[in-house]
C-alpha cells in the first residue's frame, strides 16, 4: 500500500448502496469483508482509521419488516434504533478476527456546531484512535429532528475530518469522482482528476443538494461542499467508486479513476496547528473561570477576564492561557503588549481607550489566533 500509506488519520466514508444491497436489504458480507481486509492492512502500518457508514435505516427497515414503500419519519428513526446495532455489529464482526477494536459513535449537528460539545467530541475520538480503536460514526438519526441534521455523511465525515485532523478523507461512491455535469444525465460529461481550488465553476457542477435521493447521500453537491470544508482544514478529499472487491488496495495502486480534492496549507487550521504546536510562548496570561466558560464556547478573550499577566511578550507574541489553578486552557496570540496588558486586564473593552490613550479595537486574543487544549 504505497500511496495511501503516507497519510497518518483517514476517514472512510461509506454509502448505503455500497454495504447493504438493494434487493434483500442485508449486508453485503463478501464485500464488507475485503474493505475490513484493506482496513486491517492499513491499520497493521500505523494509519490510523475512522469509518463513517451510512446504512442503519435501511438495515432496520429490513429488520423491521417495513417493506419497501415510503416511511414517515417516526418509522425511519425506528429503522435507524433497529438498524444501527446491526450495522456497528457488522463492522464488528468483519474487523474484529484481524484484532481490531471498534468503537460506536452517534453524532448529532450540535456536537459539531456547539464548541464545548466539539471539544467533547474530539476528546472522545481522539481517546478512541490513541487506544488504537476504530471508531464507527454515524448521525444520531433516532433523536435528530430536521432541523438539527445533517441530512448526509459526506458533510458529517467532512466534520469529523476537521475535527480529528484528519488528512485523508475518502468518499466511497456509486460514481468515481467528479464530472464536470451529472454523467448519469449527460453522455459527455468530463470526468476531473484533480482540483485544486473550489472555484464557484466547480462548486456549480455538483448541482442542487435537495435533488438528491435516499439517506445518507446528498449528491454530488454535498461532497463538494464536504471537500470545502476537509480541504480548509488541511485534509485532502478523494472521491472514488466504492463497489470493487478491496477499495482502498484498488484506489491506492492508482488503479482506480477518481477525484483528489488537494489540502489547503495556508489555512486558519494550518495557522492554529501551527500556533498550538511549534511556537515558543513567550508568556502566560491567567484568566478567570468566566473567561474559560466564553472561551469554550467560541468567544474571543477579552481583557474583562484577563486576571494576571506574566512573562516578555509583544503584540503578536504566542502566550499560554492559564486558569487560576495553573492548568493549561490553550494558548494563543495576543493582541496586546505585556505592558499594555499590565494596564488593561480586568478592564471592560470600553474602558481600554482610557487607560492605554487609544482603542486598537481588537480582543485580548482574537478567536481565530487561539487554540484551546482539550
Ligand atoms: P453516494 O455514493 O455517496 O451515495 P450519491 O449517489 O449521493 O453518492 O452521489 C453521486 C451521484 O451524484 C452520482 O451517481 C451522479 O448521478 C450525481 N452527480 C450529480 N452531478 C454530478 C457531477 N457533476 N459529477 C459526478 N456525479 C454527479
Amino acid at each position: 500500500m504505497a500511496s495511501l500509506s503516507t497519510y497518518s488519520r483517514i476517514i472512510l466514508k461509506i454509502g448505503s448502496s455500497l454495504l447493504v444491497d438493494e434487493h434483500t436489504g442485508r449486508i453485503n458480507q463478501d464485500w464488507l469483508q475485503g474493505l475490513a481486509l484493506d482496513i486491517a492492512e492499513f491499520a497493521a502500518s500505523g494509519t490510523q482509521i475512522l469509518i463513517v457508514s451510512s446504512g442503519a435505516i435501511a438495515l432496520g427497515r429490513e429488520r423491521l419488516v417495513l417493506g419497501t414503500g415510503a416511511l414517515s419519519l417516526a418509522q425511519k428513526q425506528a429503522c435507524a434504533a433497529a438498524g444501527q446495532a446491526l450495522l456497528t455489529q457488522a463492522y464488528e464482526a468483519v474487523l474484529s478476527p484481524h484484532g481490531l477494536v471498534t468503537a460506536q459513535a452517534l453524532l448529532t449537528l450540535n456536537d459539531t456546531e456547539n464548541r464545548r460539545r466539539w471539544i467533547n467530541a474530539k476528546a472522545t475520538l481522539a481517546t478512541l484512535l490513541s487506544l488504537g480503536a476504530i471508531p464507527i460514526i454515524n448521525e444520531n438519526d433516532t433523536v435528530a429532528t430536521d432541523e438539527i441534521r445533517y441530512g448526509d455523511n459526506d458533510r458529517l465525515a467532512a466534520r469529523v475530518a476537521q475535527m480529528v485532523e484528519a488528512d485523508l478523507l475518502i468518499l466511497l461512491s456509486d460514481i468515481d469522482g467528479l464530472y464536470d455535469k451529472d454523467p448519469s444525465q449527460n453522455d459527455d460529461a468530463h470526468h476531473i482528476p484533480t482540483i485544486t481550488e473550489l472555484t464557484p465553476e466547480i462548486m456549480a457542477m455538483g448541482g442542487n443538494a435537495n435533488s438528491a435521493r435516499g439517506t445518507g447521500s446528498g449528491g454530488m453537491a454535498t461532497k463538494l461542499q464536504a471537500a470545502k470544508i476537509a480541504t480548509e482544514a488541511g485534509c485532502t478529499l478523494v472521491i472514488t467508486k466504492g463497489c470493487h472487491e478491496r477499495p482502498l488496495s484498488v484506489l491506492d495502486a492508482a488503479s482506480a479513476k477518481a477525484s483528489w480534492f488537494s489540502a489547503k496549507t495556508n489555512t486558519q487550521a494550518a495557522r492554529k496547528q501551527w500556533i498550538a504546536g511549534s511556537l515558543q510562548p513567550k508568556g502566560t496570561l491567567i484568566i478567570d473561570a468566566g473567561a474559560i466558560r466564553a472561551l469554550r464556547s467560541g468567544s474571543s478573550l477579552l481583557s474583562a477576564g484577563v486576571r494576571a499577566v506574566e512573562g516578555q511578550f509583544e503584540k503578536g507574541d504566542a502566550v499560554l492561557i492559564h486558569d487560576e489553578h495553573g492548568h493549561e486552557i490553550g494558548r494563543g496570540l495576543t493582541g496586546y503588549s505585556v505592558l499594555e496588558a499590565a494596564h488593561i486586564k480586568g478592564l471592560k473593552s470600553k474602558d481600554i481607550a482610557k487607560v492605554l490613550g487609544y482603542d486598537s479595537g481588537t480582543p485580548f486574543i482574537h478567536r481565530d489566533n487561539m487554540v484551546l487544549s482539550t
